[in-house]
């Protein structure tokens, strides 16, 4: 058989695999939604993600669509339904299907999708050069702590960036500060060696692999310091870098057509690179 999908309760052909039209999804992008990688068939960091999603939907009062360790066991099931080794598991839940009304419905049973995608690791030029970026305004709104389903502000910047030649969009405040990327956490290592990135908070989501990276510098003695750094000044850094479920770390060699440091990936995006990549495999080992 070949790609399957979860929707609601059933595991259908990818291909048929619909909802229904008033779904709030569909109509307000009223939902919440995770990315997990999946390496060696073993979800990474999979607590952290369903805390997320936790999170997310206890925002904006949607119900769970099932209890946590059923959602485990539907993942499960579908890395085994689709023989995913490697790539990624996509969910989303929606608060329900309803006549269309701004108004959160009176009784209304959340809504779940899952889905797998199959993804090869990162192109070895990706790494040997890093890629670039290019800057964007932030115009999000101001609870961007929540996984929400809206990304309209999220596709614009990335499309904009892809059509300048650029990998990702690093998005810019009112301030000037470089708030994270698209669908990415920004990060800088300054000439004195210290590695930067913008504090959690409500203007920006917290990366579960920004989390996880946190911890594994801190417990190697790594200097880091979580505060907002402007464009200027990430132009100016040692090296930059940024940091996702579906890229791990990923060098960053050239923020708006200018080259960070000497243009190369640095030794502190490497270190924290095998550092990352040592506690994946360090899951992947303690898998049952
Ligand atoms: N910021 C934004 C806006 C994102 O969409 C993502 C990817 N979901 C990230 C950061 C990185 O988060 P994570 O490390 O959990 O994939």
């Amino acid at each position: 058989m070949g790609r399957v999908a979860y929707v609601n309760g059933r595991y259908v052909p990818h291909g048929q695999a619909n909802v229904h039209i008033e779904d709030r999804g569909y109509q307000f992008a009223d939902g919440v939604y995770e990315v997990v990688p999946v390496i060696d068939g073993v979800l990474i960091d999979e607590e952290l993600h369903l805390d997320r999603l936790g999170y997310s939907l206890g925002e904006l009062r949607i119900a769970w669509p099932v209890a946590r360790p059923v959602l485990r066991l539907i993942l499960r099931e579908m890395l085994a339904r689709n023989h995913l080794g490697r790539g990624i598991i996509y969910f989303q839940v929606t608060r329900g299907v309803a006549p269309r009304d701004h108004k959160f419905p009176a009784r209304t049973k959340s809504s779940l999708v899952v889905t797998t995608k199959r993804l090869a690791p990162p192109a070895p030029a990706l790494l040997e050069n890093g890629v670039a970026v290019a800057s964007q305004p932030d115009i999000r709104w101001q609870r961007c702590d929540i996984k929400s389903l809206s990304l309209l502000p999220n596709i614009l910047a990335k499309q904009a960036a892809h059509e300048s030649g650029a990998f990702e969009a690093w998005l810019v405040d009112a301030n000037g500060v470089v708030t994270e990327g698209s669908s990415t956490n920004a990060w800088i290592v300054t000439r004195s060696g210290e590695i930067v990135t913008h504090p959690t908070g409500r203007g920006i989501l917290g990366g579960v692999t920004r989390r996880s990276l946190v911890q594994l510098a801190e417990a190697s003695g790594l200097a880091l310091v979580e505060r907002g750094f402007t464009l200027v000044e990430a132009q100016a850094a040692a090296e930059a870098f940024l940091t996702s479920s579906s890229a791990f770390v990923l060098p960053v060699t050239r923020i708006d057509g200018q080259p960070v440091g000497d243009g190369r990936p640095g030794p502190v995006t490497r270190r924290l690179r095998e550092i990352y990549l040592a506690n994946v495999a360090a899951q992947i080992g303690a898998a049952p």
